[in-house]
């Protein structure tokens, strides 16, 4: 999912729309892309760590208890750096 730099933009007023209304609908719109924004920057920087553990051999071993994560689990979440059992 992408979040455009359009949608990051500092809500301005519509001058044909100045209503309340339109305006929090607008704040709304804008917390949602932020919200989506800051999910994107926490996976990147998981999938960056999940590719220095794979330069570091230990790719698939969960960072908390060291055990294996089960293939079904990085099938769906490549990038997590811990098993099922040890997510937070
Ligand atoms: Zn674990």
């Amino acid at each position: 999912m992408k979040v455009t730099d359009e949608a990051l933009r500092p809500v301005e007023l519509d001058q044909q729309a100045v209503g309340r209304l339109s305006r929090m609908d607008s704040l709304q719109n804008q917390s949602l892309s932020k919200g989506l924004r800051e999910r994107e920057i926490v996976q990147l920087s998981q999938i960056r760590e999940a590719l220095e553990r794979a330069e570091a051999g230990r790719y698939g071993l969960c960072t908390v208890c060291d055990g294996l994560i089960p293939f079904e689990r990085l099938y769906v979440f490549p990038e997590a750096p811990e098993c099922a059992a040890c997510v937070t």
